[in-house]
């Protein structure tokens, strides 16, 4: 068993209905999935995303055992 991180983007509020969900060892991974998916799924521009948005992103990233 090792330790890792993860987002599930259903948890952040106003997605629910996204199936989407990523899992990495590290953290820095985890916030490059973020940022991809946004981009393809939600057409975000992570670029755009400010200190408030990126904290609550970050509320939102779980270390889990895998
Ligand atoms: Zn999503």
């Amino acid at each position: 068993m090792s330790s890792a991180y993860s987002y599930a983007c259903r948890d952040c509020e106003g997605m629910e209905a996204c199936p989407a969900s990523v899992v990495a060892e590290t953290e820095a991974e985890v916030w490059k999935l973020i940022e991809l998916h946004a981009q393809v799924a939600h057409k975000e521009n992570p670029a755009d995303w400010d200190q408030s948005t990126k904290d609550y992103i970050g509320t939102l990233i779980k270390s889990v055992s895998v």
